[in-house]
């Protein structure tokens, strides 16, 4: 009797190609392919730190976001106009006029923006706004959604479905490349593995980042907010990311997250701009201790 077996990192040549690096070798085994937004670099020398609200609730609060994560040195703005929510009663964002906000906020700050896009009809619109198309967790394996979101052009920030196996995850990946848009970012956001839940919202998988960087060139960053769903575990899970080889992070922050700015949307899991500054800081200093190394040994 021959047993099929499961789907390996041996597949990968034949389900990805086009982003699997034992394919398309770059120059040196170790190059990542940078991904551009606006000025921003993914896979450059220094992380991408993008930060913002969950969802955007208001003009007023995604301006006031958005100006507070500029101030401590975020690179890029989020926010989520279209909401993937459990239940259908709650808050499922302000839609287009959340893209407006979206769009003011990134003109005033300068901080090109990124946001989710669920609907394969809706790509062009989003597109319209956005510097940068999210695929959501949930729809990573929405592959009409993958494909309209490869078509449009824009920059992808696709993350990995909550069960998905890397497998899976760079398979999705190669759907929006085979439109011909390798603007892609891979997004680890934690996964559902025992005991995820508990203390936790999700398990975050740092051993995924060199896993991710082993088989393809494209960047990867981690989103420590859905990861963790905890506001106080955000910043060592931030640093661990960092450490482990990320090229970037996606935080969900809130000006006074436990007062009047609680969020209505994952609020236990925002983190204020005090704190954000705190992960800034831990880069720069990262940096500038691998800068001053580099140069004692040249
Ligand atoms: C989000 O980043 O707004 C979000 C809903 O995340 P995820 O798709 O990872 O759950
Ligand atoms: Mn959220």
């Amino acid at each position: 009797m021959s047993i099929a077996g499961n789907v390996g990192l041996k597949d990968l040549p034949r389900i990805c190609p086009l982003i699997s690096r034992r394919v398309q070798s770059l120059s040196d085994a170790t190059d990542t392919r940078v991904v551009q937004v606006g000025p921003v670099r993914f896979g450059g020398a220094r992380p991408v730190v993008i930060a913002g609200p969950c969802a955007v609730e208001s003009r007023a609060q995604t301006l006031a976001v958005a100006r507070a994560v500029k101030a401590v040195g975020a690179d890029m703005l989020r926010g989520g106009a279209f909401k993937p929510r459990t239940s259908p009663h709650d808050f499922q964002g302000l839609g287009l006029e959340g893209l407006r906000i979206l769009r003011e906020a990134s003109n005033e700050t300068g901080l090109p923006v990124v946001t989710e896009v669920m609907d394969p009809r809706l790509v062009e619109t989003v597109a319209k706004y956005a510097d940068m198309l999210q695929i959501g967790s949930r729809n990573m394996q929405n592959y009409p959604l993958l494909i309209e979101a490869g078509k449009s052009g824009k920059p992808v920030l696709l993350k990995r479905g909550m069960a998905a196996s890397l497998c899976e995850w760079l398979g999705a990946a190669e759907y929006v490349a085979k439109e011909g848009n390798l603007e892609i970012v891979l997004c680890e956001r934690g996964i559902k593995a025992y005991p995820s839940g508990e203390y936790s919202r999700n398990v975050l998988d740092l051993n995924v980042i060199p896993a991710v960087k082993a088989e393809t060139f494209l960047p990867v960053i981690v989103d420590p907010s859905h990861a963790t769903g905890v506001a106080s575990m955000v910043e060592s899970a931030s640093c661990a990311a960092i450490e482990s080889g990320s090229h970037g992070l996606i935080i969900e922050v809130a000006c006074d997250p436990e007062g009047a700015g609680k969020p209505k949307c994952d609020a236990a899991q925002a983190i204020s701009p005090h704190t954000l500054r705190n992960i800034v800081r831990f880069i720069d200093a990262r940096e500038e201790s691998h800068s001053l190394r580099k140069a004692h040994v040249v």
